[in-house]
């Protein structure tokens, strides 16, 4: 048995919480959260239960903390956890789940076996067993700030560009701010029209922003993987620079899980409130349109339908500002069946869309999103996360499907009223 096996089961061990072994203790072995998996509703295999995936944790809670569990492993009836179960668990634990959160809303006790899977995260983490591409995606954040390497001379590159198309100035470093805006690497690399529309919409609302030169990411792959030591430091990298611009807000970008991560597990990481608030991009838009700070003209007539992402939604709460931005730009938003928080996952959060290994069974997950953007009806899909949109994009060109995918940012900032003649007054 190898020290760092020993140090991973010892790492699982210390993440046993009061939360996790009440959780542990009220399962009812129903089942029912294996319906809610679309690992499992899309192949059919009972490996792919949500509950199931957290056996080998479940084994150390019974060994250290049920007397029916202690006496069998003193009496030999019950063994120590062995590498071999970490290896043979490692795909259920990563490859198969998206932290979707979809399993914890079903559960008829409440348990949110996502905490408990992204818990079960640190031990197998900690004792190497985590994807190799969940791995190079987390040195890369620690090393050079980005999950894909991602520097801050392409972002300047990128800014350039912006600052050419729209004939707008952005502002680096700019002390005293209101907002600090972050972007995932997958947008400065895959969809660069975000950048430029928030910049087209913050100068017509008039917003104060900048973006920091020492954290302008917004992804945390030490969350991903499950290591809460690195997402502490990515967290305290965001934080760190934004206090010392001084802003009010950090924006979280159209990406799923930066907003999980910097919003509600951030604080708890690094053991401190902010001195800023943090606030989703479709939060921001929604706040300019209600206060009539930004205005639309006119609204597609193409009938689109909207992605729900995991994470701003089910597991963020950002659920009608999405809603009623799309009805001021399109005249037939059709929503999709299992919307909001009931969602289905694209497949792709959590890491798996890092995790190369994990590609043909995304692939054949995707089936749940195909069916459902197929009910719709719709060939336009509007999504609000970098990551889902990849996704959506890859499994439309594997599935031949007829669907464009837009994020809903740069939907609004086709719609924008720039024209200042044409600018309703503020009341
Ligand atoms: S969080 Fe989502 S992907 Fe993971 S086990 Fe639960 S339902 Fe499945
Ligand atoms: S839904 Fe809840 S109670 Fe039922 S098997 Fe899953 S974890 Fe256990």
């Amino acid at each position: 048995m190898s020290e760092q096996f020993e140090q991973g089961v010892a790492e699982l061990g210390k993440q046993i919480d009061a939360r996790i072994s009440s959780y542990f203790s009220s399962c009812v072995h129903c089942g029912l959260c294996a319906e809610a998996c679309l690992f499992y509703t899309e192949t059919g295999d009972p490996r792919y239960t949500p509950i199931y995936k957290l056996e080998p944790m479940k084994k150390l809670w019974r060994q250290e903390h049920t007397i029916s569990g202690k006496l069998a492993k003193t009496f030999g009836l019950s063994k120590p956890l062995q590498e071999q179960d970490f290896a043979d668990w490692e795909e259920l634990v990563y490859d198969s789940c998206t932290l979707c959160g979809r399993c914890s809303m079903v559960c008829p006790v409440g348990n949110d076996i996502t905490y408990m899977i992204s818990k079960e995260r640190e031990g197998f983490s900690r004792a190497g067993y985590a994807p190799e591409g969940l791995k190079g995606a987390t040195q890369r954040a620690l090393e050079i700030g980005s999950p894909m390497g991602v520097t801050l001379k392409t972002v300047l590159a990128t800014l350039a560009h912006v600052e050419k198309n729209t004939g707008l100035s952005v502002s680096v470093d700019q002390q005293g701010a209101d907002y600090m805006t972050l972007f995932s690497s997958m947008e400065v690399v895959n969809f660069p029209e975000y950048i430029e529309s928030i910049a087209r919409i913050f100068d017509a609302g008039g917003v104060s922003w900048t973006i920091s030169s020492k954290a302008f990411e917004a992804t945390n792959s030490g969350i991903q993987i499950g290591n809460s030591d690195n997402a502490a430091e990515i967290v305290n990298r965001v934080v760190t620079a934004a206090e010392e611009l001084g802003v009010k807000y950090v924006i979280s970008p159209e990406c799923g899980h930066a907003y999980t991560s910097i919003r509600w597990a951030g604080p708890n990481l690094i053991g401190r409130p902010y001195t800023f608030k943090v606030i989703h991009i479709l939060e921001l838009l929604e706040q300019l349109k209600q206060q009539g700070r930004i205005k639309f003209n006119g609204k597609t007539d193409e009938p689109v339908t909207f992605h729900d992402p995991c994470q701003i939604v089910r597991r963020g709460g950002v659920v009608e500002p999405q809603r009623d931005l799309l009805n001021s730009v399109a005249e037939n938003f059709v929503e999709m069946t299992d919307h909001g928080v009931m969602n289905w996952c694209c497949g792709g959060g959590g890491g798996v869309s890092a995790n190369e290994r994990a590609d043909e069974l995304r692939a054949k997950a995707f089936d749940r999103k195909r069916r459902q953007i197929e009910e719709t009806g719709v060939d336009t899909v509007v999504t609000a996360c970098a990551n889902c949109r990849m996704m959506l994009e890859d499994g439309i060109e594997e599935n031949e499907m007829e669907t464009t995918v837009i994020g809903l940012t740069e939907l609004i900032a086709d719609y924008l009223v720039t024209d200042a003649k044409e600018q309703p007054e503020v009341r």
